[in-house]
């Protein structure tokens, strides 16, 4: 049964999940040594309802993640939240003109091309558009975002782009057979782009301050290697029907 919200959910139970999300992240921060403010939960409302952004909004989280275009610029319209409005998912550059309008940050730039059309877009809009480079660094061939080897050469020419502010690295873990597997496959991604991040941010001087990085599974995995924002659908809203 849904509430009049389009949720499955109330608000006082968001906040219990959110509460859960936040001890987790916590006790991830506390075994390493990290303050947990240094952990931005994102919260991903893709496929909810606008009733979930308010949610997030009310519980004082900063933003909101949604992976489509169309679908975020629609329930922006509809949402009055102060919220912060990030792209997560794949972007293709004949969308970028609409993203770099509606979007407050777009984590999922993969591409010199998709650079181009979104530094062109955000001139055009008179504004700067922060920005994070999507670096497939797990190796997975069925993810988005460009190859370990390719993200100097990405970096170097986001840094060249008058209209863009490139505030760090977004990565996602493939999934492997196994949980155990799984697990894995996590820890190395995600040691992997904190390494290139390390490496990066000395040779370019640049501080490329965000990782973002880990998701419901393997949020604790995620910020015990240094992730700064972590993209939570699942724990806070519940299954989605579709993506
Ligand atoms: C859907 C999605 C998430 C959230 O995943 P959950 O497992 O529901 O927490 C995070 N990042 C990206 C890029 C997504 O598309």
């Amino acid at each position: 049964m849904t509430t009049a919200s389009g949720l499955l959910i109330d608000f006082e139970e968001f906040a219990r999940r959110a509460d859960k999300v936040r001890a987790a992240i916590g006790e991830a921060c506390a075994e390493i040594g990290r303050m947990p403010s240094e952990v931005d939960l994102l919260a991903v409302t893709k496929t909810q309802p606008a009733a979930a952004v308010e949610f997030a909004a009310r519980y004082g989280l900063r933003a909101v993640g949604e992976n489509r275009v169309q679908e975020g610029v629609e329930k922006r319209a509809q949402s009055t939240a102060k919220v912060m409005w990030e792209l997560i998912g794949h972007l293709q550059s004949n969308k970028a003109r609409q993203a770099a309008e509606h979007f407050d940050r777009v984590q999922s730039v993969d591409s010199v091309k998709l650079l181009n059309h979104l530094d062109r877009a955000a001139a055009e809009l008179g504004r700067t558009l922060p920005i994070l480079l999507q670096i497939n660094a797990g190796n997975d061939p069925a993810k988005f975002g460009a190859d370990l080897a390719d993200a100097p050469a990405l970096l170097e020419a986001a840094l060249g782009k008058a209209h863009l502010r490139v505030d760090g690295f977004m990565t996602i873990a493939p999934l492997g057979a196994t949980p155990t597997e799984t697990e894995e496959h996590a820890r190395r991604t995600f040691s992997n782009l904190r390494t290139l991040r390390d490496d990066l941010a000395a040779r370019f001087g640049a501080p490329l301050r965000e990782l973002s990085m880990g998701m419901t599974g393997d949020l604790k995995i995620a910020v015990a290697a240094g992730s700064t924002i972590v993209r939570v659908g699942t724990a806070l809203y519940g299954q989605r029907s579709a993506t």
